[in-house]
């Protein structure tokens, strides 16, 4: 489902933070509450079964912890990615009439670079935008529902002559 805006309300993050949750609890508590959000979680169309959670970074690579975000994974036994992506200078141009947060106008994204997060120091992979919905695509793919086992075998079938 596609965002309408691309305007992120942060009253609750901001209400969460210590220094406001000090307001209603002890401050050892309030400086313990950790929280996070999840940049994204794909899921299967056909089950909502999690297919891999994935931690998003503008720019290229570079050392990041994402260690809940891997307690999550470990626990749901999906895999779980860090992609970071790199703009372009030239606008996308099915977003021309758009901006990001800051109000910028929105750019291709030209290229993404992904680790495990189970390895962030590991094995980097260079994807264009084709290779990066390529990737995707089997993530989703690999869902074990019986509708997605089907497109697996259409998809085969599509394959072979
Ligand atoms: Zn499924």
């Amino acid at each position: 489902m596609a965002e309408r805006s691309y305007w992120r309300d942060l009253t609750y993050s901001l209400f969460h933070r210590p220094a406001s949750a000090r307001r209603f609890i002890d401050g050892r508590m309030a400086d313990i509450l950790c929280m996070c959000d999840i940049d994204s979680m794909e899921y299967c169309y056909a089950c909502s079964r999690p297919v891999a959670l994935i931690e998003t970074k503008a720019g290229k690579w570079r050392p990041v912890s994402v260690t809940p975000l891997l307690r999550l994974a470990e626990l749901a036994n999906v895999p779980a990615f860090v992609v970071f992506y790199a703009r372009g200078y030239v606008l996308d141009p099915i977003y021309t009439d758009r901006t990001n947060l800051n109000g910028d106008p929105i750019y291709k994204i030209v290229e993404f670079q992904i680790v495990r997060a189970a390895e962030p120091n590991g094995k980097v992979w260079h994807m264009t935008p084709k290779q990066y919905f390529r990737w995707l695509s089997g993530l989703h793919l690999s869902c074990p529902c019986p509708t997605m086992s089907n497109i697996r075998k259409q998809r085969e079938q599509q394959k072979t002559p």
